[in-house]
């Protein structure tokens, strides 16, 4: 399964808040074997939510929406995915029901808009806080408070399936540039993905899905730099 994130809110393109979200999500989707494809912010505005949510959506197995939810003038991502696939925004019975039954809530002390959501939407249950999340077609939409975004992903991450990848990281503690011909030789010999993150060392992390085929190219590496 291949899937794109996709993070809401003008205090994160203005470096206010830092993208806690985005990175929780995309370790939660890569240990379940998902590809990450696309990490995109988009500011608080419907036209740019809708649109990149819609070509995403037409792009990859799912989307996965977070921030900008509820009533206040600032959170319009509902209204930017209920663009995106073509629907209207309505009140939820199942999201009244939900937040009168379980939080205690008089229909008249909600906020006018709080309980919309995209049209035949699938209401997720806000466990942690208020504003509902909802599923559309393949559009899932969380809210932004990290421990409500935590809390709500777990309730459908079984929905994300993937094939689980193995990974195995060697430490060569040379320059980057020196390891060039070492690690075309390893890509032509073995069926691996190679990533290289230099720092003080160069970190190397050699991925696929056959463990067996990780821990030979590993180990062939291991015999070919230089360690500490
Ligand atoms: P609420 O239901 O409380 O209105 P929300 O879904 O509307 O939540 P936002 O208004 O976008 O969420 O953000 C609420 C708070 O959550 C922000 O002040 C910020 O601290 C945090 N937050 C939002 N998005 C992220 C993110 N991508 N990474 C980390 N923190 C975030
Ligand atoms: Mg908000």
């Amino acid at each position: 399964m291949q899937v794109a994130v996709v993070t809401v809110g003008d205090e994160l393109l203005a470096g206010d808040t830092e993208n806690t979200n985005a990175t929780w999500l995309c370790r939660q989707l890569d240990a379940r074997g998902v590809s990450v494809e696309r990490v995109t912010t988009v500011p608080d505005r419907v036209a740019d939510i809708a649109r990149v949510v819609n070509e995403y959506r037409a792009e990859h197995d799912a989307v996965v929406v977070t921030g900008g939810l509820g009533p206040t003038h600032d959170d319009v991502t509902m209204a930017g995915v209920a663009a995106a696939v073509g629907r209207d925004l309505v009140a939820h019975p199942e999201a009244l029901a939900y937040l009168t039954d379980h939080g205690g809530y008089h229909a008249d002390d909600l906020a006018e808009g709080t309980t919309h959501l995209p049209r035949d939407a699938r209401h997720l249950p806000n466990v942690e806080g208020v504003a509902p999340g909802a599923v559309v077609e393949s559009v899932y939409v969380l809210p932004g408070v990290p421990w409500e975004m935590k809390a709500m992903f777990e309730t459908v991450a079984e929905e994300f399936v993937g094939t689980p990848t193995h990974t195995e990281e060697v430490v060569a503690a040379e320059p980057e540039s020196a390891l060039v011909d070492r690690l075309g030789a390893l890509r032509e010999q073995f069926d691996v993905t190679v990533g290289s993150y230099p720092g003080e060392n160069v970190r190397l992390k050699v991925t696929a899905t056959d463990r067996d085929e990780v821990l030979a190219a590993a180990a062939w590496l291991r015999d070919r730099v230089e360690s500490n």
